[in-house]
C-alpha cells in the first residue's frame, strides 16, 4: 500500500499541475486575442458618430474592417455611450439587441473610469467579457465590450483532462501490478528470517539463514548467523560449565559419602582410623570451599557491570606482599622465589584483583615446578604498560594444550593436578581480571622445561 501510495500521489500532483497550467495557458490566449481585438475595435469605433453606428449592418461593416482573420465573427461587440447605454450591438436580432438599455454594470462603469477588463463569467457556459474604454480627441467618448463563448475552449481542456487521467489509471494500475509482483520478491527474504528467529525463540540455536544474495538482507542474514553461532557457544559453554561444576562437587561428596559410610558401617572402629577418615572428610570438605570460592571469585569477575575499585597503587609492593605470602609454599616445595624488579611502577588497577590474578599464576608456578627448581617474577614498563613476567623451571605445557588452560576446570593432567589441590578456575579467573583491566597474558612453554606467563596491563585504566 504504501508503494502504491507513494507513486500514485506525485502522478496526481503532477496532473493536477498540468491540467491548471493548461487551463490558464488557453484562457490567457483567449483574453489576449480579445484584448487586441477590443483596442482594434475601440479605434475604428471612435473614428465613427454614435449616429452611424445606430444602423444595424454598420458594426458588421466595422468588424470586416478589423481584421478578417481575428476571429471577431464569433464575437458579440456592444458599444456603450458615457452614459452606460448601448448605442450598438452586433447581435441585432431584434430579440436580443440590448441597443437602448442601460448597463449599469461594474466592468462597464469601470471601462468608462478607463479602467479595462477581463471576466470569465461561468454560468451555463464560460464567457469571457472584455471591456475597453473609446477616446476621441476631446477624451472618453464610451466603451466597446466584446463578449465570446469560451465553452469550446473548456471542453477541449476536459477532453485532455479525462485522457490524462485515463492515462494515470492505467500507470496506476501497472504500478498496483508491479508491486504486487515485487513485493513478494522483496518481502521473501524477511519472512525467512522471521522463521528462523521464530524457530530460535523456542530454543532450536542451531538455525542459520540462507544466504543467497549479495544485497542488504544477505548482510543481514550473515550478522544473525554469526550471532545465532556466538549464542550457540555461550549455551554450549554454559552447559559444559553447569556440567563441569557438578562434575568437580561430586566427586569430594562421593568421597565423603563413601568414606562415611565405612565408618557407620563398621562397629568398633579404631579410633585412629576413625581419625584418619574424619581427616580425609575434612580435606574433601576444604576442596568444596575451595571450588566454591573460586566459583564465587570468578562469577565476580564475570559480572562486566560491577565496576572496578580502581585506585593507583604501587605494582613493586603488591608483588613483593604476594611473594612473601607465598614464601612458606615455596619452601615446603625446595622451590626458590625470586624477584627482578627493573624499576619502579605505579598504574592504576583495583588491587585486590589484580593480587588474586599475579597470585594464582605464581602459585602455580610453585605447584608445578618439582623441588630444586625456581620460580622468577620481573616487573618492567615502557610508556604505556605494566609487565608482570612469571617464569619457572617447572614441568611445562604442551603446546596445544597452552590455549586451553584458560578455560575454567580445564587441568593438564586430571588425576595429578587434582592431587596438587587446584580447582582448575585460577587461570580462568586470572585472564578475566586482566581483561577487565583492558590487559592481556601470553604464555610461552615446552613441555619438560618451563613455562612463562607474561601479563601486559596498561598503566592508566
Ligand atoms: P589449577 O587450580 O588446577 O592449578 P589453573 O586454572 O590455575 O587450575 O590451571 C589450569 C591447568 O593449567 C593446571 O591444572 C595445570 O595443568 C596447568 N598449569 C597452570 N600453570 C602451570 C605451570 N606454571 N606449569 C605447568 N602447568 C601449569
Amino acid at each position: 500500500m504504501s508503494y502504491i501510495a507513494l507513486s500514485m500521489v506525485p502522478l496526481l500532483i503532477f496532473n493536477m499541475t498540468i491540467m491548471s497550467f493548461i487551463q490558464e495557458y488557453f484562457i490567457n490566449q483567449e483574453i489576449d486575442e480579445l484584448r487586441v481585438n477590443a483596442y482594434r475595435m475601440s479605434d475604428v469605433v471612435t473614428g465613427s458618430t454614435f449616429e452611424q453606428l445606430q444602423d444595424p449592418w454598420a458594426l458588421n461593416r466595422l468588424r470586416n474592417s478589423v481584421d478578417q482573420h481575428s476571429g471577431l465573427w464569433d464575437v458579440r461587440i456592444i458599444v456603450i455611450d458615457n452614459n452606460a447605454r448601448v448605442i450598438a450591438d452586433s447581435n441585432h436580432h431584434v430579440l436580443d439587441s440590448l441597443v437602448g438599455q442601460t448597463l449599469l454594470q461594474t466592468r462597464v462603469l469601470n471601462a468608462l473610469n478607463g479602467q479595462n477588463s477581463n471576466l470569465l463569467y461561468r454560468g451555463e457556459e464560460y464567457v469571457l467579457y472584455r471591456t475597453t474604454s473609446i477616446r476621441d480627441a476631446n477624451g472618453q467618448i464610451g466603451a466597446v465590450m466584446l463578449v465570446t463563448d469560451v465553452s469550446d475552449v473548456f471542453d477541449s481542456i476536459a477532453s485532455i483532462r479525462t485522457r490524462l487521467y485515463l492515462y494515470s489509471l492505467a500507470v496506476g494500475l501497472l504500478v498496483v501490478v508491479l508491486v504486487f509482483l515485487t513485493s513478494h520478491r522483496l518481502i521473501a527474504p524477511l519472512r525467512q528470517i522471521v522463521r528462523v528467529v521464530q524457530r530460535m525463540s523456542i530454543g532450536q540455536l542451531n538455525q542459520r539463514i540462507p544466504i543467497n544474495s549479495r544485497d542488504e538482507y544477505s548482510i543481514l542474514a550473515r550478522t544473525f548467523n554469526n550471532m545465532t553461532e556466538k549464542l550457540e557457544q555461550v549455551e554450549k559453554t554454559r552447559e559444559e560449565f553447569v556440567s563441569n561444576v557438578s562434575h568437580e562437587l561430586k566427586t569430594p561428596l562421593t568421597a565423603i559419602k563413601v568414606l562415611s559410610e565405612s565408618i557407620l558401617g563398621q562397629e568398633n572402629v579404631p579410633e585412629e582410623v576413625s581419625r584418619e577418615f574424619m581427616q580425609d572428610i575434612s580435606s574433601e570438605v576444604d576442596r568444596m570451599v575451595n571450588i566454591t570460592n573460586d566459583l564465587l571469585a570468578l562469577v565476580k569477575v564475570d559480572q562486566r557491570e560491577q565496576s572496578l575499585n580502581i585506585d593507583t597503587l604501587d605494582l613493586n609492593q603488591m608483588v613483593e606482599d604476594i611473594l612473601k605470602r607465598l614464601s612458606p609454599l615455596a619452601e615446603k616445595k625446595k622451590v626458590i622465589l625470586i624477584y627482578d624488579e627493573a624499576r619502579k611502577v605505579r598504574m592504576e588497577a583495583d588491587e585486590i584483583k589484580l593480587a588474586l590474578a599475579i597470585s594464582n599464576i605464581v602459585e602455580n608456578g610453585i605447584k608445578y615446578t618439582p623441588r630444586g627448581g625456581t620460580v622468577k617474577v620481573a616487573i618492567d614498563s615502557d610508556h604505556q604498560n605494566a609487565y608482570i613476567t612469571i617464569q619457572d623451571t617447572g614441568m611445562g605445557i604442551p603446546e596445544d594444550e597452552q590455549d586451553k588452560i584458560f578455560n575454567r576446570f580445564y587441568r593438564v593432567d586430571k588425576t595429578r593436578d587434582r592431587d596438587t589441590g587446584g580447582t582448575g578456575l585460577g587461570l580462568a579467573i586470572s585472564r578475566s581480571t586482566i581483561l577487565l583491566h583492558n590487559g592481556s597474558i601470553r604464555i610461552s612453554s615446552r613441555s619438560g622445561e618451563g613455562s612463562m606467563f607474561i601479563i601486559k596491563i596498561p598503566m592508566r585504566y
